[in-house]
């Protein structure tokens, strides 16, 4: 007799759907329950299943255990059930999983590297068993807003990868969650008996830098047209200023952030019937992401026939000290320099109340941390200066959110145009149902990735990310962009991804930096069919590996 024959799949063999004479043919046959079932039916056992879970984190660990087992359900659930289901693999659930890895950890996912490492990083990498597309990398430093969680930090490149399966149909074996374990700051962690990483401090800034060379070079070596997406590091600027020049690689934190809030508020200036030169906007908050969201906005403005000086004085950035202005009498941060303004306004800052009146402003964008920093006065200021005013509380979470959907609406007797970071639920106003646009960054990383990978591009160019910005704000249907809504439906999200990897693929053959020259030649409808073609279908891939048994057991037998 054959020894049985792993499929292609790892987790298939103890399939419920595969029928009596592939499980003999596998050698599983009498070591499952007799039914042969369908995906439907097992899919509503796991819903089942999932409902008996009483906590957020028992069900995180039932979606962990279902896709060790059988790996096409799990990304057949999810991708059914993509609003649902991702709170759970992502945020906020993963957050408290990763708080807690060193107690919830079962089974291994995915790769570490120590420090001590340093040196065999390439040899070690020849211990993962599949061919990499995409590897998401963490050090642990700062985990959403949970700060330094060392290799607990896993979670992130686990989940975040999940959602690449999910949303773009990047095959789950091309797939490397990978979390460096260079020490941590979190001593309670540290002196954990549980906890799973090196207990030692961080290391220096220059001895990660010399780490992330040798990985770097290693990675590509062993997989050279791999994607490498850096996530939730403390500071992300020094890597991402290194290596995104000679290295396929993006830091989604940065870039997939700004690209999806730049997304939807292309459509609220489109929405909002005035052209770009008359719009002018007040940030609340000028920390990393404010201004790197700015700079995206300016990219679009310049896009739409302003001088980039034109388009720069467009901001006015309020941060804890105040109007951010060049006379401000304090040593800006090197990232406030670029939008300050030099036209000696400063001294006219008393609050954000006052600067609107100043100002007139048609936006007002928050990155600040300050719940509730939108107050009525403010909202209705905004509501009284514009027909559609565009507003963007993007501070996470909700709680830190700086007004409420529900506020925005009620003072702006519901004109404006509205995206925030958080999620908020649609609500009735004057008989009609609105819903708040949410700058997930779901909607970007996936189909930059998948962009990457399908052309083979040498770097990721940041004509590359605004384009994901651009083909995401096209990628509404008829009756989303007749609800006035600024982001497409999240359940539609691979349909989005595959408009979202065109644009990526079209910026990465502007640029020169794709290798999949064969490509260029496609249009638009060829290339999309290609696309579509090359993404991981769980519903159909699962079936390919019952023909495939069928195929083996048809020779095995023949
Ligand atoms: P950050 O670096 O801490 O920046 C916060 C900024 O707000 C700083 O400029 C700070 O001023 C300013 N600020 C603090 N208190 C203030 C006050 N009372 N009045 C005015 N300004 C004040 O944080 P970040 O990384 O830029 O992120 C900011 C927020 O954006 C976070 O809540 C994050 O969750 C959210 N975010 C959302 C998305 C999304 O929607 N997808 C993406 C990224 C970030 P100083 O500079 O003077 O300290
Ligand atoms: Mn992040």
């Amino acid at each position: 007799a054959m020894p049985p024959r792993q499929l292609s799949t790892t987790s298939g063999d103890y399939d419920l759907a595969n029928p009596p004479e592939v499980r003999k043919f596998l050698g599983t046959y009498g070591l499952t329950p007799p039914a042969v079932e369908n995906y439907e039916i097992q899919a509503q056992r796991c819903l089942r299943l999932l409902a008996m879970k009483t906590t957020p984190i028992e069900k995180f660990q039932y979606l962990v255990h279902l896709r060790a087992t059988n790996v096409h359900l799990f990304y057949r659930l999810l991708s059914e059930n993509v609003k649902e289901l991702t709170p759970l693999i992502y945020t906020p659930t993963v957050g408290e999983a990763c708080v807690r890895w060193h107690e919830i950890w079962t089974q291994p996912e995915g790769m570490y590297l120590s420090w001590h490492d340093r040196g065999n990083l390439r040899q070690i990498l020849d211990n993962w068993p599949h061919e990499v597309e995409i590897t998401v990398l963490t050090d642990g430093s700062r985990i959403l807003g949970l700060g330094d969680l060392g290799v607990n930090g896993m979670g992130i490149p686990v989940g975040k990868l999940a959602l690449y399966t999910a949303c773009a149909g990047i095959r789950p074996d091309g797939t490397l969650p990978l979390t460096l374990d260079l020490g941590t700051n979190n001593k309670t962690l540290r002196e954990d008996p549980l906890y799973m990483g090196s207990r030692m401090p961080k290391v220096t800034p220059e001895q990660e830098r010399e780490f992330l060379d040798e990985l770097m070079a290693a990675l590509t070596d062993k997989w050279p047209s791999i994607v490498i997406q850096f996530e939730d590091f403390k500071n992300p600027f020094p890597a991402l200023e290194r290596y995104q020049n000679t290295y396929c690689m993006f830091n989604d934190d940065v870039q997939g952030t700004g690209a999806v809030i730049v997304g939807g508020f292309i459509n609220a200036v489109k929405a909002s019937g005035k052209p770009a030169k008359d719009h002018r906007a007040i940030f609340l908050g000028a920390g990393s992401a404010g201004v790197g969201v700015a700079k995206q906005i300016v990219e679009f403005f310049i896009k739409e026939g302003l001088t980039e000086d034109e388009a720069r004085r467009k901001f006015w950035f309020v941060d804890s000290h105040g109007l951010v202005t060049l006379d401000r009498g304090d040593k800006l941060a090197d990232h406030k320099v670029y939008f300050a303004r030099d036209d000696n306004n400063g001294r006219q800052y008393q609050s954000l109340s006052r600067l609107i009146d100043f100002v007139q402003p048609t936006i007002l964008m928050g990155l600040s941390t300050i719940g509730g920093a939108f107050n009525k006065d403010i909202l209705q200021k905004m509501a009284k200066l514009n027909d559609r005013p565009i507003i963007f509380p993007l501070s996470n979470p909700s709680s830190k959110s700086e007004c409420t959907f529900e506020e925005a609406v009620n003072n702006t007797e519901g004109r404006c145009l509205f995206a925030s970071g958080s999620p908020f639920p649609s609500m009735e106003y004057g008989g009609k149902l609105l819903t708040p646009g949410q700058g997930n960054n779901m909607y970007v990383f996936p189909g930059i990735g998948l962009g990457a990978i399908i052309s083979k591009t040498t770097s990721i160019t940041q004509d590359m990310i605004y384009a994901s910005a651009e083909s995401l704000s096209t990628s509404l249907n008829k009756q989303e962009v007749a609800d006035g809504w600024l982001y497409p439906d999240i359940r539609r999200i691979r349909e989005v991804s595959v408009v979202v990897t065109r644009g990526v693929i079209r910026a990465a053959q502007k640029n020169g930096v794709d290798r999949a020259v064969e490509l260029r030649g496609l249009n638009d409808d060829q290339l999309d069919v290609y696309i579509k073609e090359r993404m991981y279908d769980p519903f159909t891939d699962g079936e390919k590996n019952l023909d495939e048994a069928g195929h083996l057991l048809a020779t095995a037998s023949g």
